[in-house]
């Protein structure tokens, strides 16, 4: 099979010949109809111990076609279109057994980075990681869904539990997972304030609900979160950028009992610069104010995100396809911060 390679830490992806891979016991072999690329895969192959061992295929978000199980695979049939949830888990500890499995004590890694990914014509995968993708849903909207509209599912839900008429400030708002949280916070009854940097990314958060947009090239982003609140600051603020700055800026922007949701991070490997940024206990004691780390999606709640794909109550954004062997073009454009809303690699 064709497959986009890794053969070193940051090294550029190189076309092969691979053997498909065979599916163990308890794993499912699925023809790879799209993958999703976004940042996310981007800095993991340049941040040292990621990937556990070369050559690599990178890739994890995943949407094709079952078309082989394993003998102890019950629940996933060939010929079935399915998804996959981008975490290694044990499936056994204590948390994996409370629904928090994306903070497993025993974790083996992710897919793409552990085992092999997704730019490659065919994956295998453990049954345990496998979501099904319902009718009336493209392989392409689920590849993107499986991660980057689940991951704003959780965080708008779950962590920053956006309510009716909540001021959200969402930061990175144009960017693939940004795009989605500007949807995802609208539909949890959020007014949502969406900033970035670039006029294509705030037309496009525009286009997609935003309903105000705050260029954070154009004066200090707290204030203009005052501006834009009466005063009063933003119920939650969604870091989808993860830098000093910005973080620093998010807290500023908070109203009294606000609460911020880190979802990015900017690894000091990759961008050269320490992300860490200062908290002011008093500040943050007398504003009651929440830190929260909103860390990827359950293997249920990608499914309750399909679902919401399935009622066209949430819309896909995905703005550029690309065949494999161009996915060296596509992590480009995302490492030069090129691209509003989502780009796939689609695999004919
Ligand atoms: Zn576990």
């Amino acid at each position: 099979m064709k497959a986009m390679v890794l053969h070193g830490l940051g090294q550029p992806l190189k076309l092969a010949e691979v053997p498909v891979p065979k599916p163990g016991p308890n794993d499912v072999l699925i023809r790879v109809r799209a993958c999703g690329v976004g940042l996310t895969v981007v800095n993991l192959i340049a941040t040292p111990g990621r990937v556990t061992s070369y050559p690599r295929i990178p890739g994890h978000e995943v949407a094709g076609e079952v078309v082989a199980t394993g003998a102890e695979v019950r629940n996933v049939k060939a010929g079935q279109r399915v998804t996959n949830h981008f975490y290694l888990t044990c499936g056994l500890c204590r948390n994996c057994r409370s629904g928090r499995e994306t903070l497993c004590l025993d974790p083996r890694g992710n897919v793409g980075a552990a085992c092999d990914g997704g730019y490659a014509e065919y994956i295998v995968l453990p049954e345990r990681n496998i979501v099904p993708i319902p009718n009336g849903v493209s392989d392409v909207d689920a590849a993107v869904a499986s991660d980057a509209i689940a991951t704003p599912y959780h965080a708008c839900h779950k962590e920053a539990r956006v309510g009716p008429g909540d001021n959200v400030l969402i930061i990175g708002a144009g960017g693939g997972v940004g795009i989605h949280m500007v949807q995802m916070a609208r539909l949890c009854g959020g007014r949502v304030l969406a900033a970035d940097i670039g006029d294509d990314k705030l037309a496009l958060a525009e286009k997609w609900g935003a309903d105000e947009v705050i260029d954070a090239r154009r004066g200090e982003l707290a204030q203009q979160v005052k501006t834009l609140t009466d005063g009063s600051g933003a119920d939650a603020v969604i870091d989808v950028v993860g830098s000093r700055q910005t973080l620093a800026a998010g807290i500023r922007a908070l109203a009294v009992g606000g609460k911020l949701v880190i979802i990015g991070a900017q690894p000091q490997a990759v961008y050269g610069e320490d992300p860490s940024f200062l908290v002011d206990p008093l500040y943050f004691l007398h504003r009651g104010l929440e830190l929260h780390s909103s860390r990827y999606v359950t293997a249920a709640e990608i499914a309750q995100t399909l679902e919401l794909v399935r009622q066209k109550r949430i819309k896909p954004v995905v703005t550029r396809t690309f065949p494999l062997v161009q996915v060296e073009e596509a992590h480009e454009l995302i490492r030069a911060n090129a691209t509003a809303g989502r780009i796939a690699l689609v695999i004919e």
